[in-house]
């Protein structure tokens, strides 16, 4: 069994139960969910929109290699009525990154582990502090508690409030 950190993100539609509906879906394709963070609210990085995204991290074990659990998570997206658009960063309905799979190293056309642009996210480094803060990244060689304190990223991440 694998050990793997997955970042939720979207900002469109009704998040509530897209993040519901992604979280059931991993749970049937891709593995057990063994941590899951708060729902983070936060500000678009690398363009501009008035919709603010949604970010959860969670923690997964699975049974699949790391090319089919990617398949899983884009077929997720899909089914979950993602459109793709030509910018790199774009308003989208749901979007799964897989963060780390273990400790591997994975430079892949399809799949780079760990993601490569963890480090400079805030978004990504404060909901994965809340569940795993002494993970350490195999590249940096940093916790996740360091990166965040080192990130220089300003963008408001903020926990979500459930009434
Ligand atoms: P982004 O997440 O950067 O906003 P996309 O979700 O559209 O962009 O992903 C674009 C491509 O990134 C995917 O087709 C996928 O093959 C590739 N990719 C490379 N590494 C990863 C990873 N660690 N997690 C998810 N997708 C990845
Ligand atoms: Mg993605």
């Amino acid at each position: 069994m694998a050990q793997v950190y997955l970042l939720l993100g979207g900002n469109l539609g009704d998040k509530q139960q897209l993040f519901t509906k992604a979280l059931e879906m991993i749970a049937s394709n891709a593995g057990t969910i063994t941590a899951q963070s708060a729902v983070y609210e936060t500000e678009p990085w690398g363009f501009e929109s008035n919709d603010l995204f949604w970010n959860q991290a969670v923690v997964v074990e699975t049974r699949l290699q790391p090319l089919q659990l990617l398949e899983q998570t884009q077929h997720i997206e899909k089914q979950l009525g993602r459109v793709r658009h030509a910018q790199q960063y774009a308003s989208r309905l749901i979007d799964l990154d897989l963060l780390f799979y273990d400790e591997q190293v994975i430079r892949h056309p399809r799949l780079e582990i760990p993601h490569p642009r963890i480090a400079e996210r805030r978004f990504v480094l404060k909901p994965l502090a809340e569940i795993a803060p002494h993970f350490l990244h195999p590249v940096l060689h940093k916790t996740i508690a360091q990166l965040l304190a080192d990130c220089p990223d300003q963008l408001a991440v903020n926990k979500l409030n459930k009434e």
